[in-house]
């Protein structure tokens, strides 16, 4: 089969051809790829920023935001058949350790990632585990929810994190209304009815968010704090989800917090500088938020198959992977590049 691999770091992968993945484990599950989302991820990757994290070895395929049908199953497997249309959430976990038996699939203690750690998914299959394996509706697209398995999930599971916070006639702050924080807006009009600002650099993502239904918009060009707290009688919103935390972003984050108010770092690149009387003194809480669980996974495709959260796609052949590659580098792909082999 053709696949994406990575030979070499700060080299560009290759689309070549390897044996196909087999279901030799009792709860082992290869799928067809119908769809394989580019990530920033995938750039990092290939930047070599993972490699010690993951401890992978080259040459191996990446992604890690995969949908498409059942092809093979393992003995053991009795929740999905072959054909069945599924997403795939990002890590097949044990089902066995503390973390797994609370339902928190990110801290499991023998997961893999494939994408990162071992095998993705951008080829035409897959080898994963019945316990990633989300079944769809039979007309739902692959390629079009794929990205919903990395982007969309860590968006959702903030959110959904937040609800309780959010009870009407409070503020929500969504910074960054790119990728993930356009599925965030959405997630917050079908689960609350906090009132919406959203903050981004971009005029066209604040259109796009208004679309969404953001009840205010404010242009980030150097006066975005000043602009939520006239919003807010001064006081800063009850919950801000920053989907950028780089580039000066994380302070504003925090600074547009209000007292006893949580504030959600979901991007990553920068350093949170906060001094600890203003924690104290101000009750403010910081929360980290690492992808999302199964069941979010299974709650956001609910929303997504009634069409209350869409995804903006462009997609290319397998073929064109390093030509996918090279637009989201460029910052010339609108919402997210989608490989379908
Ligand atoms: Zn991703
Ligand atoms: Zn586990």
């Amino acid at each position: 089969m053709k696949a994406v691999r990575l030979h070499e770091y700060h080299r560009q992968p290759v689309v070549e051809q390897v044996p196909e993945p087999r279901a030799t484990g009792p709860f082992d599950v290869v799928v067809k790829i119908g769809g394989a989302g580019v990530c920033r991820t995938d750039l990092h990757i290939i930047e070599q920023q993972w490699a010690e994290k993951s401890g992978v070895r080259l040459p191996y395929t990446i992604g890690h935001e995969n949908a498409g049908w059942v092809h093979e199953i393992g003995p053991g497997v009795s929740t999905v058949e072959v054909g069945d249309t599924v997403i795939l959430h990002p890590t097949p976990t044990c089902g066995l350790c503390h973390a797994c038996r609370a339902g928190d699939d990110m801290h499991c203690e023998n997961s893999a990632f494939p994408g990162i750690d071992c095998d993705g998914g951008m080829a035409e299959y897959l080898l994963t585990s019945a316990r990633a394996c989300i079944k769809l509706d039979r007309g739902t697209e692959p390629a079009d929810v794929a990205a919903l398995a990395d982007a969309g999930i860590t968006a959702y599971h903030a959110v959904r994190k937040a609800v309780p916070l959010l009870y009407p006639g409070t503020v929500c702050v969504v910074n960054g209304a790119g990728g993930l924080g356009h599925i965030g807006i959405q997630s917050l009009r079908a689960l609350t009815a906090t009132t919406v600002v959203v903050v981004d650099r971009n005029p066209e993502a604040l259109k796009l968010a208004e679309q969404l239904g953001a009840d205010e918009t404010v242009l980030a060009d150097g006066a975005q704090v000043e602009a939520v707290l006239d919003l807010t009688a001064g006081h800063g919103a009850e919950v801000v989800l920053d989907f950028v935390a780089e580039q000066g972003a994380q302070q504003d984050a925090f600074a547009m917090t209000r007292r006893g108010g949580s504030h959600f770092v979901i991007g990553y690149g920068g350093n949170l500088d906060i001094p600890a009387i203003d924690l104290i003194s101000t009750e403010r809480t910081v929360v980290g938020n690492l992808v999302g669980t199964y069941n979010d996974l299974v709650e956001l495709m609910v929303l997504a198959q009634a069409g209350r959260v869409t995804l903006h796609t462009r997609k290319y052949p397998l073929d064109a992977a390093l030509d996918a590659l090279a637009d989201l580098d460029a910052g010339r792909v609108r919402g997210r590049a989608i490989l379908t082999p």
